[in-house]
């Protein structure tokens, strides 16, 4: 079986500061001008510039290794069944499961939260078990709950975001009960860029006896994740937003659950046995596994962990945090500008609205200057009204962004500001 050490990954890399200038060089996106200007990229929460180190997998593996994975017997596929195979030990090392069995391959967070909703809830919830999420819930971990609630007569409750922006445990517990059977969350807020005390509330839903399923989708480019330590029962990430393809992600669980849970979808590559009388299913993760595999996205996606991985995660968090708070100081310096959520608690993405201008007229405004955000309701409008806000404008970070940035996306507020106000 294959096992890889995610600290050992780990543990040699990051002792120096962050070489922002020379990683620069490895994302040829950044090279680009847009609208006449340096491309300023702070969408990195909507998703992530590839290395080229990954794209160059891609396109080699594309170019040589084009065979399909756990199918024929000759070299290509045996390539290709080394590199999907490869990729999943190095999701393992990623989120330090306990082996790469563990990891389903998935297109992506919407991907994996959809199988755990459609397998393990469909077939084990109750009319009248509860379901707990949190307001801050992107929809790809509020939707799927929502059918499956509908479908099986359990009920959706949620936990409010509190005035300071963040999410407590004691609110979580507060709405735990007898009936409570999972509890969904985000591991990070991708509007506000609170991380939640996932490790605290996974402890006391578990008392409650409910499984906890957690979003990485915001987490995995920008901090150590250990399941494991976390104590939770699930937990989903997509390669895009990690330098990797699209297409690409997991789902983590416990082995134990993962046998209990029976496929939701038929096709090649997952099954045991075939006959018109009756179909067994291959053990996990190969059972949730039907079709051909995504092989070159899965190996890109390996390459894109190896890259993140050999920077080390202190020196990549120390310059994601400086970032931070030189964008705090920077935003509030722009008039009329309110950041959304409390200080201290962003990581990696900072929200705003500025008074009287609609954020789709700003994320356009700075584009003409070559800074790229996202500006909408982030595919979270329950939060939105929560905020009393329909949209807002958003920053997101990534291992490749300066102060310049920064000060490039302040600049360009102002000049929109002046514009339009
Ligand atoms: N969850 C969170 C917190 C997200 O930010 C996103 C994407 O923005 C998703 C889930 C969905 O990710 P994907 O579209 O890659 O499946």
């Amino acid at each position: 079986m294959l096992r890889m050490s995610r600290s050992g990954a780990d543990e040699t890399a990051g002792t120096e500061p962050l070489d922002v200038v020379r990683l620069r060089h490895d994302f040829p996106a950044l090279e680009q001008r847009v609208h006449g200007h340096p491309l300023v990229y702070l969408d990195n929460a909507a998703t992530t510039l590839k290395p080229r180190s990954v794209i160059d997998a891609v396109a080699a593996a594309y170019a040589s290794d084009s065979g399909n994975a756990h199918r024929s017997v000759h070299a290509l596929s045996g390539r290709a069944t080394q590199q999907l195979e490869t990729a999943r030990a190095r999701v393992a090392s990623l989120l330090n499961a306990g082996e790469p069995d563990e990891v389903v391959l998935t297109g992506g967070t919407t991907d994996a939260l959809n199988l755990v909703a459609s397998s393990w809830a469909r077939t084990n919830l109750r009319p009248g078990d509860e379901v707990l999420i949190t307001e801050l819930e992107h929809h790809a971990n509020l939707v799927p709950w929502q059918w499956t609630c509908e479908q099986t007569g359990a009920r959706l409750r949620v936990v409010p975001v509190s005035d300071d922006g963040t999410v407590h445990a004691d609110d979580a517990e507060a709405r735990m009960g007898p009936r409570t059977r999972l509890v969904a969350l985000a591991h990070v807020s991708n509007v506000l860029g609170c991380a939640l005390p996932v490790a605290e509330i996974t402890r006391r839903a578990h008392e409650h006896g409910a499984l906890v399923a957690v979003d990485g989708a915001q987490a995995v480019a920008h901090r150590p994740v250990d399941v494991q330590a976390l104590g939770c029962d699930f937990y989903a990430f997509s390669g895009h937003k990690l330098h990797g393809p699209t297409g690409t992600g997991a789902l983590w669980a416990r082995r134990e659950l993962l046998e209990a849970m029976p496929p939701t979808q038929g096709g090649g590559g997952m099954v045991a046995s075939v006959s018109f009388e009756r179909t067994t299913f291959a053990p996990p993760p190969q059972r949730f596994e039907a079709g051909t595999p995504h092989v070159v996205g899965a190996h890109g996606l390996a390459c894109a962990i190896e890259y993140v991985q050999a920077l080390g995660w202190s020196a990549l968090r120390a310059h994601e945090r400086d970032l931070m708070v030189h964008a705090e100081a920077a935003l509030a310096s722009v008039d009329g500008l309110q950041v959304l959520g409390s200080p201290g608690t962003r990581n990696s993405v900072v929200s705003f609205v500025m008074d009287s201008i609609h954020p789709h007229d700003i994320g356009t405004l700075v584009d003409r200057h070559g800074v790229a955000i996202r500006t909408g309701h982030h595919c979270a409008q329950p939060l939105m009204k929560r905020l009393g806000i329909g949209a807002c404008a958003r920053a997101s970070f990534a291992l490749y962004n300066t102060r310049q940035d920064v000060d490039a996306l302040a600049e360009a507020l102002r000049h929109a500001r002046e514009r339009l106000s």
